[in-house]
């Protein structure tokens, strides 16, 4: 299966069945190819255009920006690749905001791959630190639909941090018994699939998105070993019990709605007899034959044991 690609211009072409499409179509279409349905990368903004339904959606931490303390430079200095990314439209690898999904408040997690590859570094631990606190404080469920290339190698071990932080800030929400639902994108992999990605309560995934700590080049080389043609994707995932479902792009903020619906539901009272049950149907007949089934039986059960102690001879096996 063809790995989802990013393609310059106005037109795209689908990777794996070669239709054409003017870039207006398939954002209609949720950038899934409406021919063969391969689901193209997509932008967090869009997505939560998207999950909102058209509505407003409020930003949490938007105003966090990264610096660069390890004063880091590969090819070209941290703050220039920064710089650079920022002019693409977005401030960090995650936007996270409150919004109505469906006509319920739950607070949205959503990476960018388009952002230095959804690495995850101190501004990303931070922003989604904080998404988890808001949706402690307001009492609703908080979703992660996650894309990373993994861990930010230009912040080092401050990147590798925010694996544990993000880690905490679920312990928060589940100990006040909020759910956390995650759906995995192409591709997610490394620290964030090590981390707060492999945790969600529910876990959706997207048709045809690798999700696996490495990749299966890195894998390949350094095992020497051939990987299987589906080696981490996410209908593989599913067969092997890491996803609970995979879910169509189209369908996803219906399917998430109806989920945060039953997730709502106030918790059941303390169980309540067959007797009490059956009355409050107005089966009073059922009702009373259930209140009597105990005796029932135990009339039934000496009977029964009479005669057999009446037949039974010395010797004789129950
Ligand atoms: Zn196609």
């Amino acid at each position: 299966m063809p790995r989802p690609a990013r393609l310059p211009g106005d037109d795209r072409q689908c990777p794996r069945c070669k239709s054409h499409f003017r870039a207006e179509e398939i954002r209609r279409n949720q950038f899934v190819c409406a021919a063969c349905d391969h689901h193209f990368p997509i932008g967090a903004r869009e997505r939560l255009d998207n999950m909102a339904d058209g509505g407003v959606w409020t930003e949490i931490g938007g105003e966090l920006r990264a610096t660069d303390p390890l004063r880091f430079v590969d090819l070209q200095p941290y703050p220039d690749r920064l710089r650079s990314a920022e002019a693409k439209g977005n401030t960090e690898a995650i936007v996270c905001a409150e919004l109505a999904l469906d006509g319920q408040r739950c607070v949205a997690a959503v990476m960018d791959f388009g952002f230095l590859g959804g690495s995850m570094g101190s501004v990303v631990g931070e922003r989604f630190a904080k998404a988890a606190d808001h949706a402690v404080a307001r009492g609703i469920p908080l979703i992660s639909i996650t894309s990373s290339g993994g861990a930010r190698m230009q912040e080092g071990v401050l990147a590798l941090m925010q694996m544990a932080k993000t880690i905490v800030s679920l312990d928060e929400l589940h100990d006040a018994g909020l759910p956390f639902i995650v759906v995995l994108t192409h591709p997610t992999t490394g620290g964030v699939w090590a981390s707060f990605a492999s945790l969600g309560d529910v876990t959706y995934a997207e048709p045809g998105a690798l999700i696996a700590f490495s990749g299966p080049r890195v894998i390949e080389q350094t095992t020497r070993e051939k990987l299987p043609e589906d080696f981490g994707l996410s209908e593989r995932q599913l067969v092997h019990g890491h996803v609970d479902a995979v879910v169509d792009r189209r369908q996803l903020a219906a399917r998430l709605g109806r989920l945060l619906a039953i997730l709502e539901q106030p918790p059941r009272e303390a169980p309540q007899s067959l007797a009490t049950q059956l009355a409050q149907n107005g089966t009073e007949r059922a009702a009373s034959m259930a209140r009597a089934l105990p005796q029932l039986s135990r009339r039934l059960r000496d009977r029964v044991m009479g005669e057999q102690s009446q037949t039974r001879r010395p010797g004789d096996r129950w």
